[in-house]
């Protein structure tokens, strides 16, 4: 069982709980049957399914529960908080440092993803506007530094690499003082793995570390191999310091609940997670929002959450809507797994059966051209006109993101489409003018938002639940904004 699939049982075992008309312990246990199912099904560790089943079976206290509360609600937020407390590790993520040197270096075993994530991370950084750099010490295996050679040409990131040099604590020293002298603020060393654990790659790693002497040492757990991701990561983290994980592979067949477990039972700091083999395939790891795309999107109650993470209510608060604002949505959709599901929120965002993966090329295409874009153009309260009446921005555009100008305007219009549809809702003439929206929707202003409705996608209006499921959105989206101080979204740059 795939993530993925993980997250529908979870969804479908806390939806359970809405569809019983009285939640008493009978139905408690069976929701914690199904969810620890679901858990060790996606090969979580038993004890560690075994821990979260008794945590929750502490917290909630059903009897406990004023006759107010919405039992229903807490015990989902109990199962979401354990999750969290799960895959928290309770400590500092290390982040780069600007305007320094970071030096920072990969271990693991062949195979893990070693070569294609320190590609991943030196081009995530390099589009952030850093300046990134790769450095190969993998001399163990033959073709290695091609691989690096070929990744890092396709991103025109700068390498370091030879052909002749066969000791990898040589290579790594001359291209970790060359990139420091020419003040590289991101620098990746890839290293050598082997097929299994072995003595001499762990002295390999430790001659390496004391060599380079990196700020960061990244173990690359591959989430393909199951339960054996524990004894793993604690035989490396046994030699040498290592200080972050990032997990690969998460959207193939891997089940994922190994890795997952792993890092559980290690306390290993997850700061990304690779889902693909290309370049772009990397996501900086959340544990909130990794959660919530766990559980899914399936119901208007997990909707109501994402519209509040994705900062409806913020938006429609503020009244205008920013290219910025499309883009952090875009984010917050792809690091929600399951896209088709809500682009359908999308105004006229693509043709009908597109499936999930053209889904996610497309808004990652989207995100892509965005990224080339500068803050002036993505704060511009002019939204696309800023474009349109200087277009040497939509070629700049269009060549800094490698796409076609027509990509541009196509973008441009779908943020058209989706900024109308905003304002519609609650931009400065609409429903919510003013800003304040705690204060509930009177009668006539429910007719205007009723005039939105008629801006929405049929097909959107259909995964909100129709009119009714629409007005109750928008309802808890206002509850939301009233009570906001927890859902907080993404931060602002
Ligand atoms: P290394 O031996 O540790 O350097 O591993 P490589 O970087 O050479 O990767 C081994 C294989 O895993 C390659 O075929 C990669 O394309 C693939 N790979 C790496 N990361 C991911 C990922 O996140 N998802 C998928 N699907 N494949 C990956
Ligand atoms: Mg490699």
């Amino acid at each position: 069982m795939v993530l993925a699939d993980l997250g529908r049982k979870l969804t479908s075992a806390l939806k359970s709980l809405n569809e019983a008309t009285i939640v008493n312990g009978e139905v408690l246990n069976a929701m914690l049957k199904d969810v620890s199912g679901a858990l060790l099904q996606a090969d979580v560790n038993v004890k560690l399914v075994k821990q979260l089943r008794d945590n929750l079976t502490s917290a909630i206290d059903l009897e406990g529960m004023a006759s107010g509360m919405n039992k229903r609600k807490m015990i989902q937020q109990a199962v979401f908080n354990e999750l969290m407390q799960l895959l928290d590790p309770g400590v500092r993520i290390w982040t780069p440092t600007k305007r320094k040197t970071n030096v920072i270096m990969f271990v693991g075993l062949q195979g893990s993803g070693k070569t294609t994530t320190c590609s991943k991370l030196a081009y995530y950084y390099q589009k952030k506007g850093w300046k990134a750099c790769l450095v190969c010490a993998d001399t163990f295996r033959a073709g290695a530094f091609d691989q690096l050679k070929q990744n890092a040409t396709k991103a025109r990131i700068p390498f370091y690499g030879s052909d002749t040099e066969m000791d990898p604590v040589v290579i790594a020293t001359v291209g970790v003082d060359k990139f420091k002298a020419e003040k590289f603020e991101i620098i990746v060393v890839d290293t050598s793995g082997r097929h299994k654990q072995e003595e001499a790659l762990f002295e390999e790693m430790l001659q390496l570390s004391s060599a380079v002497k990196p700020d960061n040492i990244v173990y690359v757990m591959d989430a393909s191999i199951g339960q054996a991701c524990e004894s793993q990561v604690k035989a490396f983290k046994d030699k040498v310091d290592v200080a972050s994980v990032i997990i690969t592979k998460l959207d193939g067949h891997a089940k994922g609940g190994g890795a997952l477990s792993a890092v559980a039972a290690t306390r290993s700091p997850v700061i990304f997670i690779g889902t693909g083999e290309h370049l772009g395939d990397l996501e900086p790891f959340k544990t909130k929002p990794f959660i919530n795309k766990l559980l899914g999107m399936g119901d208007i109650e997990a909707l109501v959450d994402t519209a509040n993470e994705l900062k409806l209510a913020d938006t429609l608060k503020k009244g205008s809507f920013t290219l910025r604002d499309m883009y952090e949505q875009f984010q917050s959709f792809r690091s929600m797994g399951s896209v088709t599901h809500i682009l359908g929120m999308i105004p006229g965002f693509g043709p009908d059966g597109m499936n999930e993966e053209d889904c996610q090329k497309k808004i990652k295409r989207m995100l892509v051209m965005m990224d080339s874009m500068n803050n002036h153009e993505l704060d511009s309260e002019e939204g696309a006109k800023l474009f349109n009446k200087q277009p040497g921005r939509i070629q700049r555009v269009a060549r800094g993101s490698g796409s076609e100008m027509a990509d541009v305007h196509e973008l441009l219009a779908t943020y058209n489409r989706y900024a109308k549809a905003y304002k519609k809702m609650g931009g400065t003439k609409g429903v919510f003018k003013g800003g304040d929206m705690s204060k509930g929707v009177n009668p006539s202003q429910m007719a205007k938002l009723n005039q939105g409705l008629k801006m929405m996608d049929p097909r959107a209006l259909q995964q909100m639940g129709g009119v009714a499921g629409y007005q109750s959105l928008m309802q808890q989206v206002q509850q939301g904004a009233a009570g906001s101080t927890k859902g907080k979204g993404p931060k602002k740059k």
